[in-house]
């Protein structure tokens, strides 16, 4: 077994700088920021495997299996100035120069998630979790800890108790009133079906013993024959109604404890898919402060049409070096495929006569968008089912026909995730990535073929299917609805298998992707994605010093154990040469 772990605790060691001067040590500017040695690199620097998934001759790959291509990696001013052996980097230490000993740790270019919610994350994650909380007791301690850091009147929100595990002992308001008096609190149940909330929430939404009950809620009531502060189905929203939306304050904060997480799971940079005024306000805000930690690529949502046709009468932003860079539309084109929502081309197997929704009454705004490809802006367009992602190419192409120089912005179909065999082809042809999400595809595998059949189902998730017709793909989360670790995304990538490792031998494994595509999809590829090809997505000197460090060989772990990927650890994360992330042990 080939270093799984490299050392138990995988130690970052910072050697003493005064220890060993090498030639470049009073070299003053030529001397490094940072110099990472004994590390495990892989650049990258090979071409990309064939569309069957064969590895091309260039890759540190033989017989006995996958090689780190160097073991070290010297970063100055934001860029990466050597990549090779350790003891040639070494040459580079000045006496400002940090030296962190990786100790066998593998070093990999910047990830990208390439179709992220972040404020979404981060609004999931400033919640109070009471996910697993197993008592009221032990939940109404949570929400007393959370009160001590929030202003009194200002609600608290969570979510995340078991209304199946607590349905014969539901909570009340009693002693959440009494531990929490000064705010208002909702605290809403795992799946969704119960609202849970204190005396302040009550009477902030006006809720008495006259309240009537809507169809298909129920609003308890206590002994004294007044609502009790436990909500069920219709009712929960009577409650939830009176949480005032997130002042920019909040939402600013919900960013970047978004963002936060993504650099402490390795993310040097997030394509943040669909964003209103607002939230594109709070993000120039904080790239002008400096204070975004990791790199935002913006998808402007189409839904807000001030703000695109604000943004066509501007032009896009193609400055690769800002750490915000706004070039892209997303676009929504149908529903989801749970839902029933996402446009089939035939009836749902599932559901006979419907078809779901999508174009023009999905609220879909073609004009608006045409306009803005013409404008010079890449369109990311969410397409689902066979009919929306036939009806979204259709609607492309017949743009690229219109103006030939709308072709070549690198336009996405985001999600992909069913394509008729005819459609299949026409990504390629047309120059159009596939934005796929590795998680959907073990998430969605315990009902997606009762929604499409076992023939459409051929077509769906179709990942190696369509590197076969040489379309471009980048891999991404989908967070929240997805868990954006790289390592269940790597693993379900790789695999088709989910966290508990089923189906044995993976769900049409056919269509799974090989190690080196699945990092690429995550790395390079995602910088092809975002037109940052040349900067980003392989470690090569003259390019950016975006690194990540993590405790598992995803490589050698695919062909030898690809289950033990799941437990990988983020080690470090580094953005234009500055730890950004550093665990701490
Ligand atoms: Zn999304």
């Amino acid at each position: 077994m080939k270093l799984l772990r490299p050392l138990a605790a995988a130690v970052l060691i910072t050697l003493c700088n005064a220890c060993s001067q090498g030639p470049a040590g009073s070299s003053g500017s030529a001397a490094a920021d940072l110099i990472l040695v004994n590390a495990r690199v892989y650049t990258l620097d090979w071409d990309d495997p064939a569309p069957d998934g064969t590895i091309m001759p260039g890759a540190p790959h033989d017989g006995s299996g996958w090689h780190p291509d160097a073991d070290a990696v010297v970063t100055r001013g934001g860029e990466i100035v050597f990549v090779g052996k350790t003891r040639e980097a070494m040459d580079f230490k000045g006496e400002e120069s940090r030296v962190i000993d990786l100790a066998g740790a593998t070093v990999v270019p910047g990830l990208i998630d390439s179709h992220t919610h972040i404020f979404g994350l981060g609004a999931q994650l400033d919640q109070v979790n009471l996910v697993d909380v197993a008592t009221e007791e032990d939940a109404v301690a949570l929400i007393v800890e959370r009160a001590k850091n929030v202003a009194a009147g200002q609600w608290i929100v969570g979510r995340g108790w078991d209304e199946g595990a607590w349905a014969n002992r539901y909570p009340d308001k009693e002693l959440l009133t009494q531990a929490i008096p000064d705010h208002p609190v909702f605290m809403g149940s795992l799946h969704g079906f119960a609202a849970w909330g204190n005396q302040m929430a009550l009477a902030a939404a006006g809720i008495t013993a006259e309240t009537e009950v809507p169809v298909g809620g129920e609003i308890r009531l206590g002994d004294d024959g007044k609502p009790n502060g436990l909500f069920l189905n219709r009712a929960v929203q009577l409650l939830r109604g009176a949480i005032p939306d997130p002042s920019t304050e909040t939402l600013t904060n919900q960013l970047l404890i978004g963002l936060d997480r993504m650099a402490k799971d390795g993310y040097v940079a997030v394509h943040e898919a669909g964003l209103d005024s607002r939230a594109m306000s709070i993000l120039e805000k904080l790239e002008a402060e400096g204070r975004l930690p990791i790199r935002v690529y913006a998808m402007l949502s189409l839904r807000d049409e001030d703000l695109i046709r604000k943004w066509i009468a501007r032009g896009p932003d193609t400055d690769a070096d800002s750490m915000l860079v706004t070039r892209t539309v997303k676009a929504y084109y149908d529903g989801a495929l749970g839902s029933r929502g996402a446009r089939l081309l035939y009836d749902y197997s599932d559901q006979p006569g419907h078809r779901g929704i999508g174009g023009e009454g999905y609220g879909f705004n073609r004009d608006l968008m045409a306009a803005a490809m013409k404008a010079g802006f890449q369109i990311a367009i969410h397409a689902i089912g066979d009919a929306g992602n036939r009806e979204a190419l259709d609607i492309l192409e017949a743009v690229f026909r219109d103006d030939p120089s709308t072709a070549s912005n690198r336009h996405r179909i985001e999600h992909a995730q069913v394509l008729h065999p005819d459609d299949l082809p026409r990504l390629g042809q047309l120059g159009i990535i596939a934005s796929m999400e590795p998680p959907h595809a073990v998430e969605d595998k315990t009902w997606a073929e009762e929604r499409l059949g076992p023939e459409r189902i051929l077509g769906a998730y179709a990942w190696r299917s369509l590197r076969e017709t040489d379309a471009n793909m980048t891999f991404n989360s989908d967070n929240p609805g997805s868990d954006h670790s790289i390592f269940y995304g790597l693993h379900a990538a790789i695999t088709r298998r989910d966290k508990s490792q089923e189906p044995e031998g993976g769900w049409y494994a056919h269509e799974a992707m090989v190690s080196d595509e699945a990092i690429r999809a995550y790395t390079n590829w995602s910088a092809y994605a975002s037109f940052r090809e040349d900067e980003t997505g392989i470690i090569e000197k003259g390019r950016w010093a975006d690194l990540t460090v993590m405790d598992i060989d995803p490589f050698v772990l695919a062909d030898e154990s690809p289950g033990d990927i799941l437990s990988g650890r983020i080690l470090m994360t580094i953005v234009n040469g500055e730890i950004i992330y550093e665990s701490g042990i």
